[in-house]
């Protein structure tokens, strides 16, 4: 149940002419009788009995139901206590008369339910009144969404790249103000500029979006022709990224104030960039800040040990492998990952795994041969087979 505006202006009570501490049947009383007296169908072509029977309907309907009643009555309190239903401003200098809610009904539990009862009559009703902050001054841009796709490596390294899209932006004739080169918006007359106008509707003055300049505040005479007025326009934009060092796939990165132009003096929304990031043919990410990649050792260099070379996202590096060293090793290389602007570099984390051809020359398969015989451990004795 929403309650009505001119639940502020009627008097109910007083239309049925019955004390607004009238029993529910003293109501009924009333209106059965005033009803009867001013119907049209006695009174033909008597205008102010037809606007009485209205009156008396209207009173009837919100005092004959026992709930709207009891909100009616809550309203008619508020009115008592000077607060007016002035929508946006009307909390502010509203706010001394809460003072008076003493009252059944008003305890200070039930003042949500006051503001629902202004949210529902000015926020509901379409922004009538409580409209002005919505649809006048300035107001945010959107934020905008854009994806961008990076090498592995400048994932890795970073980089400052960018990024094209199609997007609304301020105008690039009249630079967003909507009025043709060489003209200015003027300030609306109406309004003053405010976007809002007072109406006043009976003892209360009700704030309206102002007609002629529809919220604006401004009026443009001489609209710019590229825009018609509008003062944005849908066109590419490039926008220059920085991408952090160490950017994982899949992470948006803010860019402030790149999103769409704000209307009316607001600032622009921000422009979001999702990252995709290619493979790498050896390299992997592990983390935030390490880096893989798998090396492959002959049986002999992980046997006996060795010194190889490992490739990093710099030089390679040369690295010492014991000897006896299991396939599938990992050896942390340290500082060669992910170099962060701030902080510690990340590792890169080798691993090694003993490559096995598929075909061997003659003399190699004969070694291997040679090899085998010498082996006479098993190395299944532990599984028990
Ligand atoms: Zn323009
Ligand atoms: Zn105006």
């Amino acid at each position: 149940m929403t309650p009505k505006r001119e639940w502020f202006e009627k008097d109910y009570y007083a239309d049925l002419g019955v004390d607004s501490g009238a029993s529910s049947e003293e109501i009924s009383k009333a209106y059965r009788k005033l009803a009867k007296a001013n119907h049209p169908d006695a009174n033909k072509g008597d205008a102010t009995a037809e606007e009485r029977f209205k009156d008396v309907s209207a009173a009837y309907d919100v005092l004959g139901d026992a709930e709207k009643r009891k909100e009616y009555d809550e309203v008619r309190q508020m009115v008592a206590s000077g607060v007016g239903p002035d929508g946006a401003g009307g909390f502010g200098p509203g706010a001394g008369g809460f003072g008076g809610f003493g009252g059944p009904g008003f305890g200070g539990a039930q003042g949500a339910d006051l503001g629902d009862i202004f949210g529902q009559m000015f926020g509901g009703a379409g922004g009538r009144g409580g409209g002005r902050g919505a649809s006048a001054g300035p107001r945010r841009g959107q934020d905008l969404e854009t994806e961008l796709t990076l090498s592995f490596d400048d994932a890795v390294r970073g980089a400052e790249t960018s990024v094209t899209f199609t997007a609304d932006a301020a105008c690039s004739v009249c630079h967003g103000s909507g009025a043709a080169p060489g003209t200015t918006p003027e300030v609306c007359s109406q309004c003053g500029g405010s976007g809002a106008i007072a109406v006043d509707q009976g003892p209360f003055s009700f704030s309206e979006v102002c007609p002629s300049c529809g919220g604006a505040g401004r009026i443009v005479r001489d609209p710019c022709s590229r825009c018609h007025g509008h003062g944005v326009e849908r066109r590419p934009r490039t926008v220059k990224v920085r991408i952090p060092a160490g950017v994982t796939d899949g992470k948006r990165i803010r860019v402030k104030g790149r999103g769409a132009a704000g209307s009316n003096g607001g600032p622009a929304g921000d422009l979001y960039v999702g990252v995709h990031v290619t493979k790498h043919p050896f390299f992997a990410r592990k983390g935030a800040k390490d880096l893989t990649v798998t090396v492959p050792v002959t049986y002999p260099e992980a046997a006996l040990g060795a010194t190889v070379k490992v490739p990093t996202m710099d030089d390679p590096v040369t690295v010492k492998i014991k000897a006896g060293t299991a396939s599938g090793t990992v050896q942390r290389i340290r500082g060669r990952g992910v170099k962060p602007a701030k902080g510690k570099a990340g590792d890169l984390l080798a691993r090694f795994e003993v490559a096995v051809p598929r075909k061997m020359p003659k003399a190699q398969k004969q070694a291997v041969e040679a090899l085998a015989e010498t082996i006479t451990d098993n190395p299944r004795e532990h599984l028990g087979v």
